[in-house]
């Protein structure tokens, strides 16, 4: 058995990167398969996905739009269709900023598309993002429709927000690895998307994990002390118990005995206004201490590029 510390990953590499790429490395996480990423893998791998509605790997990518429209109707028809997880600002009569995830937009252009903002929309989404939009993308308007001007804003271009826009349309993702304990609280906050390493579909006893089951180092026990040692034989004594399961069982019968020190992998995905929202729950003193090991240093690191969003949360001892 592997104990390791637990720890986090701002993921600012996949945000440099483009949509396919982001939505490929973070839909590999519940298959522990990043080794099967190369240059041409994302196509068939998003595909596969959205055809067999693995949905929440393509909640991992937003795409922020400018929409100007000439005429007050257009909004107003707009307005009455918006789902829970599009996220839509008015700049000014005319004008209206607008985040949502590959998930939404597909959502709101098969359940809406006869509206005719969203058909814009659509139309612009299956022009410039063909991967993710051609299996809808028959049913696309002549574009441009009149009257409707759409723009996407590039990360800079969001990042460069007033605060109360910066809030909404700025999303981040982290993948944490940490316990089981962990990832079962945070999964509770719902404007989140997550993708979870997934213990059916990982077997601990393969070359890929070193034929072994990995356990997060517990911060409540001193290493060497009489309960660190308790808590280390009961890990290799479920370890032996798992892999011999292993022999005649599927890794999701096997993982049954699996506890809660587990280590597993997550991403969390969200705009920062829930970030903040976390951050007032998970580090505070009343916080589970695991929880807190691994938020209050990220709210340190986020408090560094965002000060005007996260200044205000203060991590009391
Ligand atoms: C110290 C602590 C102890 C806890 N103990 C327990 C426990 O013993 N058992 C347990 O089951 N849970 C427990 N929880 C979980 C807790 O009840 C919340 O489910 C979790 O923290 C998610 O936070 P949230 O509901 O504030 O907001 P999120 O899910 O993060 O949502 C963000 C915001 O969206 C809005 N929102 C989202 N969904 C809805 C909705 N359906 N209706 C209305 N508004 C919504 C709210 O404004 C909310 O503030 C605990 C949490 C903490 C921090």
């Amino acid at each position: 058995m592997k104990v390791i510390p637990a720890s986090f990953e701002i993921q600012d590499d996949l945000d440099r990167s483009s949509l396919a790429v982001r939505i490929e490395a973070c839909g590999r996480i519940c298959y522990k398969s990043e080794d099967k990423i190369t240059e041409e893998s994302a196509g068939p791998f998003i595909r596969r996905i959205l055809q067999h509605g693995h949905n929440s790997v393509a909640e991992m990518a937003v795409i922020t739009l400018k929409i100007t429209i000439d005429s007050e109707t257009l909004a107003a028809q707009f307005y009455q269709c918006i789902p829970r997880f599009v996220r839509v600002d008015r700049l000014g009569r005319k004008e209206l900023l607008m985040t949502a995830s590959v998930r939404a937009y597909r959502e709101l252009y098969k359940e809406h598309g006869s509206i005719k903002m969203v058909k814009a929309i659509g139309g612009f989404l299956a022009e410039h993002h063909p991967l993710f939009f051609e299996d809808i993308a028959a049913k696309r308007p002549r574009f441009p429709l009149s009257g409707i001007v759409i723009e996407k804003l590039s990360l800079a271009e969001v990042d460069d927000l007033p605060v109360d826009l910066l809030i909404n349309h700025r999303y981040l993702g982290v993948k944490f690895i940490t316990n089981r304990a962990v990832t079962h609280e945070i999964v509770r906050h719902r404007p989140c998307a997550f993708l979870q390493e997934s213990q059916r579909y990982c077997r601990y006893s393969e070359d890929k994990f070193d034929n072994q089951v990995t356990f997060i180092k517990p911060m409540f026990f001193e290493e060497g002390s009489p309960e660190y040692e308790m808590w280390q034989r009961a890990m290799e004594e479920t370890e032996k118990i798992y892999l011999e399961l292993l022999k005649t069982s599927s890794p999701q019968a096997a993982r049954t005995v699996l506890p809660n020190s587990c280590k597993t992998e997550i991403i969390v995905y969200c705009n920062l206004l829930e970030w903040a929202h976390i951050f007032r729950l998970r580090t505070t003193p009343q916080a589970e201490p695991s929880m807190r090991e691994v938020m209050v240093p990220l709210l340190k690191e986020l408090d560094k590029r965002y000060p005007s969003v996260f200044d205000g949360i203060t991590v009391t001892v």
